[in-house]
């Protein structure tokens, strides 16, 4: 990808951010259809080290989410994986993942960061919300339950964020239900990607998900 930037293909890079724990339809849905509907050249997903709002839980290894993410987006010559926070001891924040991004690729590569209109919202209370609007402009799909009402698009546009709302595809899909299902042996097929889901049943992931107590 930062060859694909240096040659000057990269004019629009989106990037997806999340814990991936598993990645799963609705992840893959909403980047495909950002990239079309947005214009991105590619998109780029970086899954959390250890993520920021979700450290009540064990999070599955970086490495195994890292591993799952490739699987999910192999054949696709617009997704690429970044092991960038993976690798990043403790928390990481969006806005240090973007400057390590703005310094490593030419400055004409514009980055749209991709995220649900659920955590669009909460983008005023997120570490260094003031530098953030400078680094990127926000992709904001609609998910099941979240929109993005006029007046919060004028909140965050008051404050300085470049929001770009698009319309995906609604899938009610979560990882938190994929890890349930997964406790329970309920099936999962086709709510993530065959090659995920046979890694999941491979290095038996979440399946004591319950006798640990890791459900809120
Ligand atoms: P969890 O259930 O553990 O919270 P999740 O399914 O919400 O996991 P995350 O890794 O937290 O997945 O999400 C990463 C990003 O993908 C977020 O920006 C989130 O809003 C978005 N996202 C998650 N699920 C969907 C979906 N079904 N459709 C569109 N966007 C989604
Ligand atoms: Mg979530």
């Amino acid at each position: 990808l930062a060859e694909r930037a240096r040659a000057g293909e990269l004019g629009r890079l989106g990037i997806m951010g999340g814990t991936f724990d598993p990645v799963h339809g609705g992840h893959l849905v909403c980047a495909e259809q950002a990239r079309e509907a947005l214009g991105l050249d590619a998109v780029l997903f970086i899954p959390t080290g250890r993520p920021a709002f979700k450290l009540d839980r064990p999070v599955t290894d970086g490495e195994l989410r890292l591993a799952m993410l490739r699987a999910a987006v192999a054949g696709n010559d617009a997704f690429a994986v970044s092991a960038l926070e993976v690798e990043r001891p403790g928390v990481t924040y969006a806005a240090d993942t973007l400057r390590a991004l703005r310094a490593a690729l030419p400055d004409e590569v514009e980055l749209v960061f991709i995220t649900g209109a659920d955590a669009a919202l909460t983008l005023p209370r997120w570490r260094e919300s003031g530098a953030l609007a400078d680094l990127a402009a926000f992709g904001v799909a609609a998910r099941p339950g979240y929109e993005l009402d006029a007046a919060a698009l004028a909140d965050l546009s008051a404050r300085g964020f470049d929001i770009r709302p698009f319309a995906a595809t609604a899938l009610d899909i979560s990882s938190s239900d994929i890890r349930r299902r997964v406790s329970e042996e309920r099936t999962i097929r086709y709510l993530v990607p065959e090659p995920v889901r046979v890694m999941i049943e491979e290095q038996y992931l979440y399946r004591e998900e319950l006798d640990h107590g890791r459900l809120a």
